[in-house]
């Protein structure tokens, strides 16, 4: 046993445990409590580490621990409901805690950064303030120069660097001038915290009964509870979740919404500031860090009383929560695809409920495995079946594209009503889920079709800025005009935003037209304005991808157009079925929000498949329920658990070998009701100049999945095969490749 505290230490590296060390020096100054940063040995590097746990025992000698070197905070910045999700993520998704702990932090406090950073600022004095600038002007010019500028700032002063900028050498003259106690100079943050008020909220509409009642069933459960929203798009959720986060700012606690991506949604922020008259704290990662810091400080000391981010804000630390809101629950943007593979959405549910508080997940088109919990009883089915106020649903309507001539991808029917919506004063969007100008290049002579040369894909057309995209990789190269095989004349096949942008212009010459996808937002700003523009009826006629398709609210669309959804007809995963489902009705609910009724015109090859049957009959619920029972049949989620393991390498053997390793620790475990499936190829094998392939862990029993995983990691994190692959565990993959 050690008389000092053994300090427990997560490090960002890739492996599945905590370091120990001694504190700073055995004077004294008392041990970092745990969610301290401190900075460590490792190796032969320094580290920052976060101090996770104190322990009186080492697995290694006494005398072989290193010591910290220093500790970077002063205080906790982690508390106990932080340390407890990280602790939580890293057993569930099988992760490194370092690495946990990197994505739960924000950049600057990974970086070692102070909590509270500071700038140095100089201000004039009264005494400066008394000087003669001209008589000094004559004397010391720099030195009248810099008085005559501070004097402008009164107290608050000028920042060290901004004064850099504006006056180059006002560093030579400091010392003099501070000497004669004409400067004063202090510290203060660089980033105040956050003053969330900002006017007096506003009322909304009176709720209807429906949405009342959703309120009521929500109010009526102090505590943990989970209730799934589900309400058709435009029957007033967002009504719904204003109401309880009022209840709960008015007892002054905090509110955590967590959006799949800010970006598309500037009408639900500035729709929570005028209803609430205050301002959200944002955590996403397109803001720069130093902003990023301060609304994460803000949210763990309290000023900020409404946070609103995307998927990593459900790691932001809440000093007062009361409620959590997971707005479209069931985007796939929740699903952190990469490192870390985790779900916020499911992060959220747990977080809530060791925090103790309510959770609403929200959505027009509920996952089936939310949908499951509430069969299960788990969590609350609460519905909005119709639209708020006036506006009823759309009518929907499938055009047959092998009995209707289309022009460039663009039935006879739907340019009809386009005209005719158009006509009628109406807004229009058409909605393809395929950016750039055409899917495919194409020899007209024997057929050969422009592939990537690292992944095994084809090369999008682009025309605005033009070349081949490969959009699995980012690839690219210039249009090739004659095939390499034959050296026939190649030609673009089917149909990208741009193309269809460019026959819409060609069919209504007199139309606004804008496109929205991600070549046409890259820029900052461009999307906002695009939205201004589409919102306010501005633009006649809208096209774009799935960007265009969320959460907005337009309210002249009458009509919405999909040009092709046939692709998610006959996808491999098992989610395809709901997920086609989900984007047409998201981007179905555009239409008709207001006085008007809206119209749906989708577009298929496959008038006969029984998806339309389903979809037209009896709605998402009705697919819903389908999609559950072709899982229940097949043993898929959320009737089983499902584990990923993948592995890619330049070599395809490197990536088997592994997997058969893999495959063999596993079965070494010995637990009989997990099955084992592969290792195979990834659907598509060559990605980015990897091969990449992958086993599947399948189970009825959680439990036993993870004591399988828990088991696996640590050897597989020594393996020698390890060594020449990426590898990965998805826990609850939502893809199977
Ligand atoms: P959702 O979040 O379900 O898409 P919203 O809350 O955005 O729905 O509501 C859709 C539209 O209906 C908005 O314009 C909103 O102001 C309006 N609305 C919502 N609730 C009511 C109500 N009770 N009475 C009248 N209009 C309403
Ligand atoms: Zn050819
Ligand atoms: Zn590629």
């Amino acid at each position: 046993m050690s008389k000092e505290p053994i300090l427990r230490v997560a490090i960002n590296a890739p492996l599945s445990r905590l370091f120990d060390y001694l504190p700073a020096s055995s004077a004294p100054t008392p041990a970092p409590p745990p969610g301290c940063r401190v900075l460590v040995p490792f190796g032969r590097q320094r580290q920052i580490g976060m101090v996770l746990a104190h322990a009186t025992q080492s697995e290694l000698p006494l005398s072989k621990l290193r010591r910290v070197l220093s500790t970077l905070d002063d205080a906790a910045i982690l508390r106990e409901p932080d340390r407890w999700l990280i602790h939580f993520t890293s057993d569930y998704y099988h992760h490194p805690i370092g690495e946990v702990v990197a994505a739960a932090l924000p950049a600057l406090l990974r970086q070692g950064k102070p909590l509270n950073p500071v700038v140095q600022r100089v201000a004039i004095t009264g005494e400066g303030a008394a000087q003669s600038l001209s008589a000094l002007a004559r004397k010391a010019p720099r030195q009248a120069e810099l008085l005559e500028f501070l004097g402008g700032h009164a107290n608050d002063g000028v920042r060290f660097d901004l004064l850099d900028d504006a006056m180059p050498g006002w560093r030579r003259v400091r010392k003099t001038m501070l000497d004669k106690s004409w400067l004063r100079l202090f510290e203060s943050p660089s980033e105040p915290d956050f003053e969330p008020q900002i006017g007096d909220a506003t009322d909304g509409p009176t709720l209807n009964v429906d949405q009342s009642k959703a309120l009521d069933v929500v109010r009526g459960q102090p505590g943990f509870h989970v209730s799934l929203l589900d309400g058709v798009t435009g029957s007033g959720k967002t009504e719904v979740y204003l109401h309880l986060m009022k209840d709960v700012l008015d007892a002054g606690r905090q509110v955590l919404v967590l959006v799949p991506e800010i970006g598309l949604t500037p009408q639900f922020v500035s729709r929570l500031k005028e209803r609430l008259g205050i301002e959200p704290a944002l955590l996403h990662s397109s803001l720069p860090d130093s902003i990023r810091l301060s609304a994460w400080r803000s949210a763990r000391n309290g000023s900020a009383s409404l946070v609103l981010g995307t998927r990593s804000a459900v790691f932001a630390p809440l000093k007062n929560p009361g409620l959590i809101v997971v707005d479209e629950e069931h985007d796939s943007s929740f699903k952190q695809q990469e490192g870390l593979r985790y779900s916020a959405r499911d992060l959220a549910v747990a977080k809530a409920k060791h925090l103790g508080v309510p959770i609403v997940l929200g959505s027009a088109t509920p996952s089936i495995e939310s949908l499951q919990h509430c069969t299960e009883g788990m969590y609350q089915h609460v519905s909005l079946p119709s639209r708020a106020g006036s506006a009823v649903p759309p009518l929907m309507r499938l055009v047959d594209l092998n009995q209707q001539p289309a022009y460039d991808g663009i039935s006879l029917p739907l340019l009809k009503a386009i005209e005719e919506n158009l006509r009628a004063g109406g807004q229009v969007l058409i909605f393809l889920n395929r950016r750039g100008f055409a899917p495919t290049l194409i020899c007209s002579s024997c057929g050969h079709i422009a592939e990537c040369r690292r992944c095994d894909a084809r090369m999008t057309v682009h025309a605005g800025d033009p070349k081949l995209l490969c959009h699995h990789c980012g690839a690219s190269r210039p249009i090739e005009q004659q095939c390499p095989e034959c050296s026939g004349p190649f030609r673009p096949l089917g149909q990208g935003t741009e193309r269809l942008e460019e026959s819409l212009a060609h069919q209504f010459p007199d139309r606004r037209i804008t496109r929205v996808d991600s070549d046409s937002t890259r820029l900052k700003d461009t999307m906002n304005k695009a939205l201004a523009l589409a919102t306010q009826g501005d633009a006649d006629i809208l096209v774009g991808t799935q960007m265009l398709s969320k959460g907005h609210h337009f309210p002249k669309l009458t009509l919405v157009g999909v040009i092709n959804a046939d692709q998610g007809l006959f996808g491999t995963d098992f989610r395809s079925s709901e997920r086609l489902a989900q984007s047409l009705i998201q981007v179905a609910g555009r239409s008709g929000r207001e006085q008007r009724q809206g119209e749906v015109i989708i577009q298929t090859a496959f008038p006969k498949h029984p998806f339309w049957g389903e979809l037209f009959r009896g709605g998402y619920e009705r697919v819903a329920r389908s999609a559950l029972q072709e899982r229940l049949a097949a043993s898929w989620p959320p009737f089983s658990r499902l584990a990923l393991i993948r592995a890619a390498a330049h070599k395809r053997s490197d990536t088997h070998r592994f997997l058969e390793a893999a495959r063999g620790k596993a079965q070494a475990v010995g637990l009989s009701n997990v099955s084992i499936l592969g290792p195979v190829s990834a659907p598509m094998e060559r990605r980015a100049g990897r091969y990449h392939a992958q086993l599947l862990l399948q189970s009825t029993d959680r439990q036993a999945l993870h004591r399988l995983l828990q088991a696996l990691r640590p050897e597989l994190e020594t393996d020698k095969t390890a060594r020449r692959v990426r590898w990965s565990v998805d826990v609850d993959p939502i893809e199977l490749f």
